[in-house]
């Protein structure tokens, strides 16, 4: 058994922690301000959010994970966590910031059962990058997310709705056990059978009851999808967005699709037909037959002329191109919204504040069909919340510092545009850098009743203070 040596207490409030200790405590490292290591670590995925923790401790073990919660606590720290940055808390001032990025151990388990399941162990730092490229060889898929770059932990934390979630639900509810240290400084290994509260709350309460160290979640057998986008012109925009309204409706639980105004900047990467322009993409996923796929999909390709048509059968490894999310950082404004229902009159509404002849400072403006088996409560309930809204809005816009006010007051007017088919409150996965209001429209009053309650069990000095974490 590994001992844990933790650092003495400050000896009066106010003096700053004595971060030396708890470098000593620890097999990882610490960082502090004033190195380039602390900016590489502490700089988010949205560049534009300024993040000042009082010290990143970079955990190479789960233990360290321990120590720096126990830490935290003696020494009066909120305690944050970030493994790939995409979604940090608001405001991480004074905190210490847990860094998962060496937690980064990926294997996949094949049972001999008969129904073969597979599943994969993955410690808190690592991404859906690498449980793709593992998955590629067996033909297993995953439900990770539009951008492969983001944390298995993180996105899971926050329910997990990717580009296949009407077939096979949120990623949450695949999830089999948690490693985690919650706020008490306990590591716990926790199942629905061993933590029934804590197993609920871990999935979808967004790291507002500790910070999970490792998870094992099951892999679906699905060698090949049918698969990618369609981009048209500005000038078959308003066609094509009535055509997906109208489309969505009847497709079966086997397609998710969305379909997105995209903006993209000439750059290396970005296709010619693409760059610098206005187009709007289409984006599907068909896990059934491949011909059937294109016989759903045949309406939507001839709503206008494609100019690129990428939709074809692809291995499931290679999802993350359906949606082509960028990896790298960039000073970004975000806004979201979930709609109860997306009719051409919405289509319109939205063609009129973001469309090609809106001046639309927004590199993306995505709605997502939900549904499906998304809606469906798992058999064993989670924390996820507005399972039964049946649209979401997304917006990102990208810009200089000055500039990106301006762009957060167009996705603001955006969002009110789409008042009348609004189903009120957001994805937690998608409220990041609202702080505590943006975690409280994430959940029903019962579930952040029912959060509260836990996070005063499980993290009794209130340690997971900042950003999503519910409010007493
Ligand atoms: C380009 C882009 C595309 C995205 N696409 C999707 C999508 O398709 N579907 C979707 O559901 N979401 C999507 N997201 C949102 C993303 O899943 C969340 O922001 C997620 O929390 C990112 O996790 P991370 O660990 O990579 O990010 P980080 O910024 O490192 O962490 C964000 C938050 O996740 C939680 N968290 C992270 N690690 C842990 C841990 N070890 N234990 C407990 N909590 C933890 C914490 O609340 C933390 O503040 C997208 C975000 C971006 C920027």
């Amino acid at each position: 058994m590994e001992t844990i040596h933790t650092p003495p207490p400050s000896p009066a409030s106010g003096v700053p922690a004595p971060f030396a200790a708890l470098r000593n405590s620890i097999a990882g490292s610490l960082h502090e301000p004033g190195s380039n290591s602390y900016v590489a670590l502490a700089t988010p995925w949205n560049t534009a959010v300024a993040t000042r923790p009082a010290a990143v401790l970079e955990a190479a073990t789960a233990v360290d994970v321990v120590v720096g919660v126990k830490f935290a606590a003696v020494h009066n720290l909120a305690v944050a966590v970030q493994a790939t940055g995409h979604g940090i808390a608001s405001d991480l001032d004074g905190a210490l910031l847990i860094h998962t990025r060496s937690l980064d151990e990926c294997s996949l388990a094949t049972s001999r059962d008969p129904h073969g399941s597979a599943t994969a162990s993955t410690g808190a730092g690592v991404t859906w990058k690498t449980v793709l490229s593992q998955c590629e060889g067996p033909g297993l898929a995953t439900l990770c997310g539009s951008a492969p770059g983001v944390s298995v932990a993180g996105y899971t934390s926050g329910g997990g709705i990717g580009p296949m979630v009407r077939t096979f639900g949120a990623a949450s509810d695949k999830v089999r056990s948690f490693d985690v240290v919650t706020g008490d400084g306990m590591l716990r290994h926790v199942t629905a059978d061993s933590e029934p509260d804590l197993f609920w709350g871990l999935r979808g309460g967004k790291g507002s009851l500790g910070i999970i160290t490792g998870m094992e979640f099951d892999l679906l057998p699905l060698p090949l999808i049918y698969a990618g986008t369609l981009f048209f012109a500005a000038a078959d925009v308003p066609k094509v967005l009535r055509a997906w309204a109208q489309w969505c409706p009847a497709l079966p639980h086997v397609a998710t699709t969305s379909v997105a105004f995209m903006q993209l900047p000439p750059m290396p990467g970005v296709p010619e037909p693409l760059a610098g322009k206005f187009t709007i993409a289409v984006r599907y996923v068909y896990t059934g037959n491949p011909d059937d796929g294109a016989r759903w999909l045949a309406p939507l390709r001839a709503a206008g002329t494609p100019l690129l048509d990428a939709v074809g059968p692809m291995p499931s490894s290679m999802i993350g191109l359906v949606h082509a999310d960028p990896d790298d950082a960039l000073p970004a404004a975000e806004g979201s919204a979930l709609l109860m229902s997306f009719d051409t009159a919405a289509a319109d509404a939205l063609l009129a504040v973001a469309g090609p002849d809106s001046a639309s400072p927004q590199l993306m403006v995505e709605i997502r069909q939900l549904g499906g088996a998304l809606a469906q409560e798992p058999e064993i309930p989670s924390a996820l919340c507005h399972r039964e809204a049946a649209f979401g809005l997304h917006t990102v816009g990208a810009g200089a510092p000055q500039e990106l006010p301006a762009v957060a007051a167009h996705s603001l007017r955006l969002v009110e545009s789409m008042s009348v088919w609004a189903y009120g409150g957001t994805l937690s996965n998608f409220s990041a850098n609202t702080g505590k209001s943006g975690f409280s429209a994430s959940y029903t009053v019962p579930v952040l009743e029912k959060l509260t309650l836990l996070a005063q069990e499980f993290d009794p000095e209130h340690l997971f203070r900042l950003g999503q974490v519910p409010t007493r």
